[in-house]
């Protein structure tokens, strides 16, 4: 399932996400422990360990490697945190979290990529991370309030409802702007109804979408 070879290509990822400037020897340590080629369809599985984005069914994508190294470093993520990911995708994200925190709620709006992944998810043994479809829009209130917020998809706006489940002193963590490029924002919650807002560069991402599809 994963051989010496998977770790040996994903110890060359690492060395490349470390050269374009991961530093946060936790992410690094995560993404060293996720068998990422098990999270793309078979006929990916020989470039499963480059910095590339690829098709995982619905027409949506896996992240780079990069962008998730990025936004897992942004979230701070802690021993202790309850993660809310918007955008469960191939569960790899997910899964990069598992590692670091407590707790992973990870939405996602299509069913077909919900049923596969929980699948996958539980087969491999990512018993922290509880999938739920839906529409990330609204969040998941039933488990609020979350440490830190992700969107993994590309947003115009940052939702209300996503910063309303975040506690007081957490982060949310969202790629935002008009068009393709997206500009990576983390919003800290000051206190209620008070945020503050720091960018880290540009990324691309498939687009936060509103409502679910089965
Ligand atoms: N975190 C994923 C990234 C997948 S791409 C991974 O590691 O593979 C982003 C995902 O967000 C897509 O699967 C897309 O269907 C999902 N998405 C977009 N808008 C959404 C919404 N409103 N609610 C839940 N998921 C959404």
């Amino acid at each position: 399932m994963d051989s010496y070879r998977h770790k040996g290509l994903r110890s060359k990822l690492i060395t490349i996400l470390k050269d374009k400037g991961i530093s946060d020897q936790r992410v690094i340590a995560a993404m060293s422990l996720v068998p990422r080629h098990l999270f793309l369809d078979k006929a990916f599985e020989e470039w499963a360990y480059r910095d590339q984005a690829f098709p995982i069914g619905c027409g949506q994508t896996i992240s780079h490697p990069y962008t998730v190294a990025v936004q897992t470093q942004l979230l701070d993520p802690q021993p202790t945190d309850k993660i809310l990911e918007i955008g469960t995708g191939s569960g790899y994200q997910a899964a990069v979290l598992s590692h670091l925190c407590k707790k992973i709620y990870s939405i996602e709006r299509h069913e077909p990529l919900y049923r596969n992944t929980s699948v996958l998810l539980a087969r491999i043994g990512y018993r922290a991370i509880r999938t739920l479809h839906g529409d990330g829009y609204l969040g998941a209130d039933r488990f609020a309030p979350y440490d830190k917020i992700l969107i993994t998809a590309g947003a115009s706006t940052v939702p209300d409802t996503l910063l309303q489940q975040l506690r007081v002193g957490g982060y949310l963590v969202i790629p935002i702007g008009e068009g393709d490029d997206k500009t990576m924002k983390r919003i800290t919650k000051i206190a209620e109804d008070k945020y503050s807002e720091e960018s880290f560069g540009v990324f691309h991402f498939v687009p936060f979408l509103e409502g679910t599809e089965s």
